[in-house]
């Protein structure tokens, strides 16, 4: 067969790609029609695609890559790594040297007395674990009864049969069987569209009261956790009213609750701090991570636990395990990603120079007249796509559709931009210069006028 190479024919490649490559979250006629962007390289924020175009990555990949592409550092580490020790597994009484310093340097990163690490090969595998973590933690502790996680609609958190379920993407829901038992979900705070005639801050207050109310409703002694993203990301980089967390912070306490802080997105500088637990003040007892702990150079996730939970946790055998748990490589790769975060002072960047200015600059795409808000933490950030701002009105058109228009506007001006409904998201890698900032801008604006002028 042939094997093709980046400098095939973008039709060659789109034509193979479409007749035996499965998408993740595609819809098969649109690579039986125009095909897939084939991406060939990248270097710092930018990508290449297979007929030259050089794409400004405002997305960092999926979310993941924070230190920017084409680092030697971590393909040298990878090689060293494979060279040395290419796999051992971390079953029954093993470890080896990339996991132990992982594990520990984690310990070092994370907030308050989170300080162990059961490594997985991704996000969905990591949240898998914290369902069947928290589920086993109540049993240990004597009360098995404590079996409910409770979540919140349009969180991802995850593909698997289990992280799906805890997320709360209905479309999700309705393919294959999802939710499984023991998961319940309430709203999420975006006041945006939900808010109506409250403030923000009485908004914030009623959303987490909504906890507080299932927690009542279900029985607070058959409640194991409360699972959620500091601030949303998947579901449209939710960022919640200032009154949201320090709510939630209360109840879960009252009612002697686990807290899960998916840091998928989060984590590793995305909102100026390490974590965005940090950013938000919230205190888990348990945070999923992944996408930024190797800036995706590598798969990797886990989740990192309190001292507590894996006080009761490691009092029994947890029966569970992936063979890929504390893959040496990836533990290798990202200890030498959170080596550069660390030295080049990447996370403060973020939270004293390069986060301020991008938030400058994406807020003044408000004045858009397309765009309602523009909300922005650290360097992730949405703007809400609207036909009338002062009444926070959506679009005629089903929801989605001048989303879609304005993320193909994007692409054909050389920016990556997603949307989630009809919000448009940014999450660019962490490195990004002002210099960079400015053409993000530019070219947004330019995308918004064209999407504007398509639907008058
Ligand atoms: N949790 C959050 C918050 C995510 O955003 C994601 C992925 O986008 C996941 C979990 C799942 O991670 P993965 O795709 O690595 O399985």
């Amino acid at each position: 067969m042939t094997i093709l190479t980046p400098n095939s024919p973008t039709a060659e490649l789109q034509a193979l790609d479409a007749a035996h490559h499965m998408h993740p979250f595609t819809h098969g006629a649109g690579l039986r029609g125009k095909g897939a962007r084939v991406i060939t390289r990248a270097e710092g924020c930018w990508l290449t695609d297979s007929d030259g175009n050089r794409i400004l990555d405002g997305m960092a990949g999926l979310w993941c890559v924070n230190i920017g592409y084409g680092r030697e550092e971590l393909a040298e580490a990878a090689a060293r790594q494979m060279r040395e020790l290419p796999f051992y597994n971390t079953f029954f009484q093993t470890t080896h040297v990339p996991a132990i310093n992982l594990a520990a340097r984690l310990a070092e990163l994370a907030p308050g007395d989170l300080n162990h690490v059961f490594f997985a090969g991704s996000g969905s595998e990591a949240n898998d674990t914290n369902l069947r973590l928290v589920r086993t933690y109540w049993h240990e502790k004597g009360q098995p009864e404590r079996q409910v996680v409770i979540s919140r609609w349009n969180a991802y958190h995850g593909s698997s049969v289990g992280s799906g379920s805890l997320g709360g993407m209905k479309g999700m829901h309705a393919q294959g069987g999802m939710p499984i038992p023991g998961i319940a979900h309430i709203d999420q705070p975006d006041w945006w569209s939900a808010g109506g005639d409250q403030s923000p801050e009485d908004f914030g207050l009623a959303m987490a009261k909504q906890l507080e109310d299932k927690i009542l409703e279900i029985g607070p002694d058959k409640v194991a956790a409360f699972i959620a993203e500091p601030v949303q990301g998947a579901g449209g980089v939710i960022v919640p009213p200032e009154t949201y967390w320090p709510e939630i912070s209360r109840i879960v306490k009252e009612y002697g609750i686990l807290l899960i802080a998916d840091e998928v997105i989060c984590g590793f500088g995305r909102t100026g701090n390490w974590f965005g637990s940090q950013t938000m003040g919230i205190t888990p007892d348990i945070m999923t991570i992944a996408k930024g702990l190797s800036s995706g150079y590598q798969p990797i996730g886990g989740s990192i636990l309190s001292g507590e939970v894996a006080r009761v946790i490691s009092d029994t055998e947890f029966n569970h395990g992936y063979t890929y748990s504390g893959h040496p490589v990836a533990c290798a790769v990202a200890l030498e990603n959170l080596r550069i975060l660390d030295e080049e002072g990447i996370v403060t960047r973020v939270r004293e120079d390069t986060g301020p200015y991008l938030k400058n600059k994406f807020e003044s795409l408000a004045d858009h007249p397309l765009v309602g808000e523009a909300k922005i933490v650290g360097m992730m950030g949405s703007i809400a796509l609207t036909p009338e701002k002062a009444a926070r009105a959506p679009f005629a058109a089903e929801a989605g559709t001048v989303g879609l228009i304005t993320r193909e506007r994007c692409f054909a001006n050389n920016l990556v931009m997603r949307h989630v409904g009809d919000r448009m998201i940014i999450s660019p890698p962490l490195v990004i210069s002002k210099e960079e900032i400015d053409i993000l801008i530019e070219r947004a604006w330019e995308s918004l006028d064209e999407a504007h002028a398509q639907l008058e």
